[in-house]
């Protein structure tokens, strides 16, 4: 029978910082992985000599950001480069109200130079006063202690934006920016999300890469478990959390049982609640809360290899005033009503890391839409190709260099993520939707009900967005459990 302090379930971003970090302060740890590697949702695949995330994947903030915190505490920094390239390596395409595509290049730690603030102006078509309006809405970001941002869980981004009065362009661009960042409508989102977000990327730009691939940091922290005399395993699905005098005493797959004093589940709340442990272990108001629980949306679009570089920067939104999308829109777009432009982020991984690629000059490049979470959403073929039909105007050779091309949507996120447990949730691409009543004091607490259970990840325990939320949360379920371990 194997022995553990602590079974981590799954080893994407939140659980494999976890399970390192539990392993750093010297418990014995299991972390166990249903696909090949880990990763999750940002896992790197290697194929037929191009190594790529399944979904588009940067690091935000680029600078300073919880994925420092993790080398540096580990001492894996060494073995897991961060890039962030210098230069124009972040350009935007705008659909301005006269119909005209504007483009524009900038670095990706924004400096406010007079360069990118006349750029701004010819791109966006907005003022000085319109700017000095855009560095009062900064500067209040930047002033707010973070009392005074938890204040602001139940206050809507939008409605907290609203008083800045900004140009429409400028509304539009740090819309978009939202959307991305945190995959939900923003009058949804607590301003508290938007702040801490837009005060992370202001002081630490955005557009990390990690060398070798953006996963590869979950992959050398599931590596340094095992150095610690833990275990990993890989194309491992966990079936079960095994209960045992009303607490989580360890996990079953294939056949074969693991013990641990603790269970921390990267799975997602809902498959783990109502699945993995199953509904009977919890109270009954508890089980309606995680089952009631709204999921992000998700991402879908292609993944292209080109023969030829194409895209001429890293990261490039493609918008118009249109595109952002509000609670309002959104279901507007449910209902066929689309923007002009669907709001599309392109990213292209070779421009950060030309080694991902075996063949030089070979580019690779996500091109993402949102749709919704289910994994059986009819909307995933319309977005798609509404998003296809942007990108050939835009790029007209593209088609004529495409080497590889593959469609993923929501059920593709799911199968590299979570399990569907819940109708119309499964493919979301962040984790529960960043939305008031879910934020903050309301997120789900990372601690269950179950004794020994605990969730990490996108689903609880942290802030931010993406996977700096995974890791955020990783490192805050870790001083959660040696604590609780500790007085155990
Ligand atoms: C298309 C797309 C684009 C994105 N772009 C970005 C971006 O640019 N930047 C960014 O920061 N974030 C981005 N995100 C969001 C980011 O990928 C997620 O927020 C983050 O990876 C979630 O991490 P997580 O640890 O919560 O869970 P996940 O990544 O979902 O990891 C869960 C892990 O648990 C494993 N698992 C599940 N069930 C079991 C089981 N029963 N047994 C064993 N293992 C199991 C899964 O295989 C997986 O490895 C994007 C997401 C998508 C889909």
């Amino acid at each position: 029978m194997e022995e553990f302090d602590v079974c981590v379930i799954g080893a994407g971003f939140g659980g494999a910082s976890v399970a390192a970090l539990l392993a750093h302060r010297g418990l014995k740890v299991a972390l166990l992985e249903k696909t090949a590697r880990a990763g999750g949702k940002t896992q790197t695949t290697e194929r037929k000599g191009y190594r790529f995330e399944m979904f588009g994947a940067v690091g935000i903030p680029a600078y300073n950001s919880r994925f420092h915190e993790l080398v540096d505490v580990l001492g894996i920094a060494d073995r897991t480069p961060f890039v962030v390239p210098e230069g124009d390596a972040a350009s935007i395409r705008y659909l301005n109200k006269d119909g005209v595509w504007k483009v524009s290049y900038n670095p990706l730690v924004a400096t406010g130079s007079e360069k990118e603030m006349a750029d701004m102006k010819a791109t966006l078509g907005v003022t000085d006063a319109d700017l000095e309006a855009l560095a009062a809405f900064y500067g209040e970001i930047l002033s707010l202690d973070n009392a005074a941002i938890d204040a602001l869980d139940n206050t809507g981004a939008f409605e907290w934006m609203a008083r800045f009065d900004l140009a429409a362009p400028l509304v539009s661009q740090i819309c978009m920016n939202l959307n991305t960042l945190f995959v939900v409508a923003v009058d949804r989102l607590p301003a508290s999300e938007m702040i801490y977000a837009l005060r992370d990327q202001v002081l630490g730009g955005a557009g990390r890469y990690h060398i070798g691939g953006y996963g590869h940091v979950a992959e050398v922290c599931a590596e340094y478990v095992q150095e610690r005399g833990g275990l990993y395993l890989t194309k491992t699905r966990v079936q079960e959390i095994l209960v045992e005098d009303g607490r989580a005493a360890g996990v079953r797959i294939d056949g074969r049982d693991i013990r641990a004093r603790t269970v921390i589940s990267n799975a997602g709340i809902q498959p783990t609640v109502l699945k993995l442990a199953g509904a009977r272990h919890f109270p009954a108001a508890y089980v309606e809360r995680v089952t009631s629980l709204e999921p992000s949306w998700a991402i879908c679009g292609f993944r292209y290899v080109l023969d030829k570089r194409i895209f001429d920067a890293a990261l490039i939104p493609v918008f118009s005033d249109e595109s952002w999308l509000d609670e309002k829109r959104y279901q507007d777009m449910l209902k066929g009503k689309w923007p002009n432009v669907p709001l599309i982020a392109i990213d292209v991984p070779s421009e950060f890391d030309p080694g991902l690629s075996d063949v030089p000059g070979h580019q690779l490049a996500n091109c993402q839409v949102f749709m919704p979470a289910d994994t059986e959403s009819a909307l995933v073929d319309e977005a798609i190709a509404r998003c296809e039909a942007v990108i050939d105007e835009l790029w007209p050779e593209l088609k004529d260099h495409i080497v590889r091309k593959e469609p993923y949507g929501a059920k593709q996120i799911a199968s590299m993520s979570r399990d569907v447990a819940v109708p119309g949730c499964g493919g979301e691409a962040v984790g529960i939707a960043q939305v008031i009543g879910q934020c903050g004091r309301s997120k789900p607490d990372a601690r269950t009900p179950l004794p020994g259970l605990y969730i990490v990840g996108c689903d609880a325990g942290g802030k931010g967005a993406g996977t700096h939320q995974a890791v955020d949360s990783g490192f805050n379920v870790a001083a959660m459990v040696a604590a609780d371990l500790e007085s155990a």
